[in-house]
């Protein structure tokens, strides 16, 4: 009988790269929250139709959602994103009343039905902020620095940024006419793809990755060329911004996201190096449109969100490399069924001093506890024998040193904190039990 595996595309994260998730994670966090964004929680799963008005029932995303009827004979989905809930969170909780925009962030798993393949996952991790009430062109650009930092505080390889304006629904309309117009005359150059996509949903056409499509895409007309004059003041304000921050972001007059929601601003960042579409780390945008489309009342939206997975991926193999596992300062080993009772107590009193401290569990060899001593990162060892047992005193050893002592164990925190000396995690509190 073999053991069962865990499903296609998922993956467990396993301690050895804890260390660069635990640091991913917590750069998010702050970077966030140092910008006034406040942590949500939102469901792992909703209601489908959320997601279905929130994405349109024809786009990528609808199609790939793991979607399922509970028991009560519920249409539920995995989230395959988190924007829709956030948004939904924002109206079933009153959020319009508070001080404009209402500024969230969340980190966690989303789900999509997609064929595995390097970074990609069918249960991947995400982290995302969003503002909600505001239409001000300038948090857009707040957004995209933030997500610049979030970027730089995790050690990414070099990477740059695109931005492009799609318009709204004003300037929308018009302008795909003329892009349908343009991609028809052409559908006899272009991909089987594109020619399917002309009718269905033309601004996907120019995401195209197809080589021989390319020099069609590239002179196909642009959304920026054709913006009615709210839009126009916006993307001015937008790049005025960017200015101000000392952002570089290159105009892409092909870029325009996945999402059917997206109005006026969207962006990427792409890796500097072998960067296509393909390699975003993540992007972000403006969904004024949104709001309406899960049934609420207007309300401009932007925000970004980052596969983490993709983050890992970019991360420099210089600071990958320096992060450490999960380390104890001090392992307890013994011999001897007295023993290890004496080295259990003694771990508790030297938790309460503070320490990060493991033992060993079960009869074993001291070569093999040793061993298990020096892969937990120890830097003391303290062994408890039958001859120390007898004169109620342990041996402590410094692995850096190699230089060891016995003391009697009302000694041993006093003495292992000394030797520990500043490199000591900050001590517990003294009225610890
Ligand atoms: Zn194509
Ligand atoms: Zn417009």
């Amino acid at each position: 009988m073999t053991v069962i595996a865990s499903p296609r595309g998922t993956q467990d994260i396993l301690p050895a790269s804890w260390p660069l998730w635990r640091h991913v994670l917590d750069r998010a966090a702050e970077t966030a929250e140092s910008s006034g964004y406040e942590r949500i929680e939102i469901p792992t799963f909703e209601q489908t139709a959320l997601f279905m008005h929130a994405t349109g029932e024809h786009t990528d995303v609808a199609r790939e959602m793991y979607t399922f009827e509970d028991r009560g004979g519920e249409r539920l989905s995995l989230r395959p994103e988190g924007t829709a809930s956030v948004f939904r969170a924002y109206f079933q909780h009153g959020m319009r009343v508070q001080p404009q925009p209402v500024k969230l962030y969340y980190m966690g798993p989303m789900f999509r039905y997609e064929r595995p393949q390097a970074g990609r996952f069918r249960e991947h991790h995400q982290f995302g902020c969003e503002a909600i009430g505001s239409e001000d062109a300038l948090l857009d650009s707040s957004l995209i620095r933030l997500q610049r930092d979030f970027y730089r505080s995790c050690h990414l390889r070099p990477f740059t940024i695109q931005i492009n304006s799609i318009g709204d629904t004003e300037c929308r309309p018009a302008f795909l006419r003329t892009l349908v117009e343009y991609l028809r005359k052409h559908a006899g150059e272009l991909c089987a793809d594109c020619r399917q996509r002309i009718e269905r949903n033309p601004l996907r056409v120019l995401d195209c990755k197809v080589e021989s499509c390319q020099p069609i895409l590239d002179a196909a007309p642009r959304a920026v060329n054709a913006l009615c004059d709210g839009c126009r003041n916006h993307w001015n304000r937008l790049r005025e911004g960017l200015e101000v921050l000392g952002i570089d972001a290159a105009l892409n007059p092909r870029l325009v996201r996945g999402l059917d929601y997206y109005t006026r601003t969207v962006w990427e960042f792409v890796p500097e190096v072998g960067g296509s579409a393909q390699s975003t780390i993540g992007g972000g945008g403006r969904y004024d449109a949104l709001a309406q489309a899960i049934g609420g009342s207007p309300t401009p939206g932007v925000g970004f969100s980052t596969g983490l997975e993709r983050v890992l991926l970019n991360i420099s193999d210089d600071f990958a490399a320096q992060l450490g596992r999960s380390a104890v300062d001090i392992f307890v080993a013994h011999l001897g069924l007295e023993a290890e009772v004496e080295a259990l107590r003694l771990t508790g009193e030297l938790l309460c001093a503070g320490c990060r401290v493991d033992m060993a569990f079960g009869n074993r060899s001291l070569k093999s506890q040793m061993k298990q001593a020096d892969g937990r990162g120890a830097r003391l060892v303290v062994v408890i024998g039958d001859n120390e047992l007898a004169l109620r005193s342990a041996t402590i050893r410094d692995l850096r040193t190699g230089e060891q002592q016995t003391v009697v164990f009302e000694n041993v925190t006093e003495t292992a904190t000394a030797l520990l000396g500043g490199q000591r995690t900050s001590p517990a509190s003294n009225d610890a039990p």
